[in-house]
């Protein structure tokens, strides 16, 4: 199996390490991510000026390929220059990507930028900010990759880890994560005002979402897709419009 992987964390995370060397049982891993954080830049893709790519040194001291630009960048000049890959990794996030996440996250918007090309892909978070157990969580990813060989292709999951996890998974939807106080408004020196988007993330705890089954010490998967058609509208749009 020929294996890209990437992140929103920039290419000197560590987690990139662990997921490599985790995943080469399963064949040729290359890592192309991008030159620096690239958090919640969701599936944006640079148009308005030239991209870079170059051989660099990984957190361990071994060999991989940094991107100037977003993580749906890598994603694009992984493919140019090493060609198709079988599978593309995004991860490991420090922090959740549940719910509503999956719309900000970069993590996730690598993995949307495989399933335009119909490449399989799997985006992993561990919800630990602190201390993200990265060693634990590549052989959860290793687990649901050797599981995945199973599945019609192409396919996209969203796979979160919770701290202290019961080593069972839960297959679940997304969930609603509000962000509450999102947005601050402070004074700078010159007494002019700036805006801080931040804040705590209100969640809600329907049975069967990823937000439930990890607050439960589950490893929730949560199948993806991009197609964001309402179909539940489409009849009564119909009616009204047509
Ligand atoms: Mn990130």
């Amino acid at each position: 199996m020929k294996i890209l992987v990437t992140n929103d964390d920039g290419v000197h995370s560590p987690a990139l390490v662990y997921l490599r060397d985790e995943l080469e049982q399963f064949g040729d891993v290359t890592i192309v991510a991008p030159e620096r954080e690239a958090s919640a830049s969701s599936h944006a893709i640079t148009v308005h000026h030239p991209l870079r790519l170059y051989e660099c040194t990984l957190f361990d001291g071994s060999r991989g390929w940094a991107v100037s630009g977003t993580p749906a960048d890598s994603v694009v000049l992984g493919i140019l220059k090493f060609g198709t890959p079988d599978l593309i990794i995004s991860g490991i996030n420090p922090g959740a990507n549940l719910g509503d996440d999956v719309t900000y996250s970069g993590t996730v918007g690598a993995a949307f930028e495989a399933a335009l090309y119909d490449i399989n892909a799997i985006a992993v978070s561990v919800i630990d900010v602190e201390e993200p157990d990265y060693a634990e969580a590549a052989r959860q990813t290793a687990d649901v990759v050797r599981m995945s060989e199973q599945l019609p292709n192409p396919f996209l999951l969203n796979v979160n880890i919770p701290p202290h996890h019961n080593g069972k998974r839960r297959i679940t939807t997304l969930g609603r994560r509000l962000w509450s106080n999102n947005v601050q408004e402070r004074i700078d020196p010159r007494n002019k005002p700036y805006y801080w988007i931040s804040g705590e993330p209100k969640e809600t705890y329907d049975e069967g979402t990823d937000i439930h089954a990890t607050n439960h010490g589950f490893i929730s998967v949560t199948p993806l897709k991009l197609d964001l058609t309402d179909s539940s509208m489409i009849e009564r749009l119909r009616a009204l419009l047509e």
